[in-house]
């Protein structure tokens, strides 16, 4: 953002108070405690869980969770990213089975589905994804499925391709941030290789949504921002996501900025502007924030389109 902005800039080596827009109520609910216990029953981590979202009373009071397979440890180390880093363990056969079963339980109509980046796998952890896509519609055929994938970056073009392939309804992978603050933000990627991704799954298959996603507040600046939601419209990506970066422990990146309401509002209308079918940017809003409501907008905004 630049000077000019309309931000709070949390002053350097105070704890980081959050902005009134930000808080949120504490997870108390009982819809809460049983998706809890669901996860645990089947052995599942949620990114909720991990990247410890402020949206978890509200989205699980819902029984709205975001799945997190292939393990709860990533093999890089993103500086904005709660995840635990290290050597993860084998895959799990039973996972596909298990995150089909935690959907039928839900009653999801809508699921989203991510994983830890595996670099350590031939694959990136790609055939895992097919094989839950292929669990989830033996299961529950009529709940439509969203994943969010790592960038498989450095693994075989066939791997993503076989993702494709399995036809999930929304293909999300986030850009993260823009690209001159990738070397201390996300130094395992590389921007152009993650807007390469999402431009392969729409050229291979037009039918599939595509979505990403930028964190504000890590000291990009606003006219970045813009370039970013070109590269992605470029790219032909449908749904931009955009929240506010904020800072899981002291050891991860600091906020630089906490972008107000209004500045999210001037985002959203400069991206609809620039031909998104859908945009949602607000302090709050992740990737998977409202994912099932969304989807459904986008149909409608697409048959939109295509009606003469
Ligand atoms: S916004 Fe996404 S990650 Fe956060 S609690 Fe809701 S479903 Fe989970």
């Amino acid at each position: 953002m630049s000077e000019a902005d309309p931000v709070l800039t949390p002053k350097s080596g105070l704890r980081q108070r959050k902005p009134d827009w930000i808080r949120v109520k504490a997870p108390v609910s009982a819809g809460f405690m049983e998706t809890k216990a669901l996860m645990r029953r089947l052995g599942l981590a949620t990114v909720c869980e991990e990247a410890a979202c402020p949206n978890i009373g509200e989205c699980w009071t819902k029984k709205h969770a975001t799945v997190m397979i292939l393990g709860d440890t990533c093999t890089r180390a993103c500086a904005f990213c709660n995840v635990k880093t290290g050597m993860p363990r084998a895959i799990d056969p039973l996972e596909p089975e298990h995150v089909a079963i935690a959907a039928a339980e839900l009653g999801l109509t809508h699921i989203v589905v991510t994983s830890v980046d595996r670099d350590d796998l031939p694959d990136g952890g790609a055939s895992q994804f097919v094989r839950v896509i292929e669990a989830l519609r033996r299961t529950t055929p009529s709940t439509s499925i969203e994943i969010l994938t790592p960038d498989f970056r450095n693994k075989p073009q066939a791997a993503v391709e076989t993702i494709i392939e399995a036809r999930p309804d929304v293909y999300n992978h986030n850009l993260e941030t823009v690209p001159r603050l990738y070397p201390t933000i996300r130094p395992g990627a590389r921007y152009y290789a993650s807007l390469r991704l999402l431009e392969s799954v729409k050229r291979h298959d037009p039918s599939i949504f595509t979505k990403s996603g930028v964190m504000v507040g890590l000291g990009e600046q606003r006219l970045e921002v813009h370039q970013v939601m070109d590269d992605m419209r470029s790219a032909d990506v449908d749904f931009l996501t955009m929240g506010q970066y904020l800072q899981p422990t002291p050891r991860h990146a600091r906020v630089e900025a906490f972008v107000t309401p209004a500045a999210f509002a001037a985002y959203g209308s400069i991206a609809r502007a620039k031909g998104f079918l859908l945009v949602a940017a607000s302090p709050l809003t992740r990737s998977s924030y409202h994912a099932g409501d969304d989807f459904e907008t986008m149909r409608v905004a697409r048959a939109a389109k295509l009606s003469p």
